[in-house]
């Protein structure tokens, strides 16, 4: 079924996700394009990949089932125009964002591409942090337009279901929202209260002190800075709209902490415990 593909982004997640698709597919041939040697060179020594280069002319005329981007997110369109002419029944993607950017990816790669995000991760980025079965019992969203190959959407949805995943379809903008509210907000207000204990770190050095739960909070704060950078930017819309809420419920916390309205503060996290045990 599947042949030979080609993961542009030999990371984290195009490393785990070629360890998972050679463990799958017995005699596949797996390339990868990378922009630095370094990372090539690392991922042929850990058998990550069978050939990589940084130049991609040199697979310009290799045949491909399928070609994964697997870079950060705001790589994509550049990357698309330089694959427009590979041979490749299918292109698809590991980006964390989908939206407006399937659709610019459509109108260059045209019905070979067929958007997908999988919703399996760590704070880790890199190849050699890669993961074999990472995709294994995780969700897997395919994110199809009105444009959108139904044999080549089937093809796609077959290979990450032979990874273990789940596979659920969403419309490209929704994920956007859904994702934004659910882990893009989530990684900024990380990021920000980790921020906020260096800035009051002036005279003690309050890290020293940490413990689980501040562990637990802020493990995500060690994510990729470009990748998220990419996430923020090409998701903006959604996330600022979603921090606006999240300032109004701190806000809300903070007068009743202000004021002491101790049955108010009970009510308030009661309300949120709840929503977490259901
Ligand atoms: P990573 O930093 O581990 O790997 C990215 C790789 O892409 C690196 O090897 C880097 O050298 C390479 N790269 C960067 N720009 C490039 C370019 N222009 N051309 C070729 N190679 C380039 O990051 P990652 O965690 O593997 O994330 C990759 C993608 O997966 C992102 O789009 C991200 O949104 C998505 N994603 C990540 C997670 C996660 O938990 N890490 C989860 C779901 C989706």
């Amino acid at each position: 079924m599947l042949k030979r593909v080609l993961v542009i982004g030999v990371g984290f997640m195009g490393g785990s996700l070629c360890l998972s698709l050679r463990e799958k597919f017995k005699d596949l041939e797996i390339f990868g394009i990378d922009l630095k040697e370094e990372v090539i060179r690392r991922a042929k020594e850990l058998c990550v990949i069978d050939e990589g280069f940084t130049d991609y002319s040199r697979l310009r005329d290799v045949s491909f089932d399928c070609i994964f981007l697997a870079t950060p997110v705001r790589t994509f369109t550049d990357i698309a125009q330089r694959i427009r002419d590979f041979k490749a029944y299918l292109i698809s993607d590991l980006g964390s964002v989908k939206g407006s950017l399937v659709y610019r990816l459509e109108e260059i790669l045209g019905e070979r591409f067929v958007g997908g995000h999988p919703i399996a991760g760590t704070e880790k980025s890199g190849v050699e942090n890669s993961i074999r079965g990472l995709f294994e019992g995780k969700r897997f969203i395919i994110t199809p337009t009105e444009r959108t190959d139904q044999s080549r959407k089937e093809f796609l949805k077959g290979i990450w279901e032979r990874l273990g995943s789940e596979v659920e379809e969403m419309e490209p903008f929704l994920h956007d929202f859904v994702f934004g509210v659910v882990s893009h907000l989530p990684h900024l207000v990380a990021f920000c209260l980790v921020d906020c204990v260096r800035e009051l770190s002036r005279e003690i050095n309050l890290f020293k002190y940490t413990g689980g739960g501040f562990k637990d909070f802020t493990r995500i704060a060690k994510s990729d800075p470009v990748m998220w950078k990419d996430i923020f930017l090409e998701n903006g819309e959604n996330l600022l709209k979603a921090l606006k809420t999240f300032k109004d419920s701190l806000e809300k916390l903070e007068e009743l902490v202000r004021e002491g309205r101790e049955e108010e503060i009970v009510e308030y996290l009661k309300g949120a415990r709840e929503c977490l045990l259901l």
